[in-house]
């Protein structure tokens, strides 16, 4: 049973032959999971553990996330988290964060609109973790990864510091990553 994927209230042991320990706890003589994650049943130490499964939880400064952009206002960019980098990128599901308007681009940004598109994958740096996570994409490194054409959906390819559509012949302007269009998800 070990390294099973439980959810909350799963049995995964019975207390005759386990104690509970991180992520369970015991009820009428079953170990039940609190959290979704990974089992573990320690043989030797006769425990049952459950691991977040969820690496953000353990976000740190830092590190690299890639993001969705799911709103743009007037002095930041909401988006969610969705994979960190270098974990495998593995999807964590989602969490929300921000982007204020002066950790956008290392040149001064205007119009957040004029960066950040809703539906942008980016990379980003997490800056700030709590009580809400902030996220700056000022490096060259961070920024968008991937958009599409805001009027037909295609997705852009990079020209000069911009992005073009081919079918619709425009130009439309982002903060893009220096590896933009060379990541696959
Ligand atoms: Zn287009």
């Amino acid at each position: 049973m070990s390294g099973k994927t439980v959810l909350p209230g799963d049995e995964v042991a019975v207390a005759e032959e386990y104690m509970p320990a991180e992520g369970t706890y015991e009820q009428d003589g079953k170990i039940l999971s609190s959290l979704a994650g990974e089992l573990e049943l320690d043989q030797e130490e006769k425990v049952a553990k459950v691991s977040p499964k969820n690496p953000l939880v353990t976000l740190k400064n830092g590190d690299s996330v890639f993001c969705r952009i799911t709103d743009v206002r007037a002095s930041m960019a909401i988006c969610e988290i969705f994979a960190a980098e270098g974990k495998e990128r593995e999807i964590t599901g989602e969490k929300s964060a921000t982007i204020h308007v002066s950790k956008l681009s290392s040149e001064y940004v205007q119009d957040v609109g004029k960066e950040y598109r809703p539906g942008d994958l980016i990379r980003a740096k997490v800056i700030q973790t709590k009580p809400s996570v902030q996220l700056s994409t000022q490096e060259a490194h961070f920024g968008v990864v991937k958009a599409l054409c805001r009027r037909c959906r295609s997705p852009l390819v990079r020209q000069g510091k911009g992005l073009r559509c081919e079918p619709c012949e425009r130009v439309e302007s982002r903060k893009i990553a220096d590896d933009y269009g060379d990541i696959n998800f």
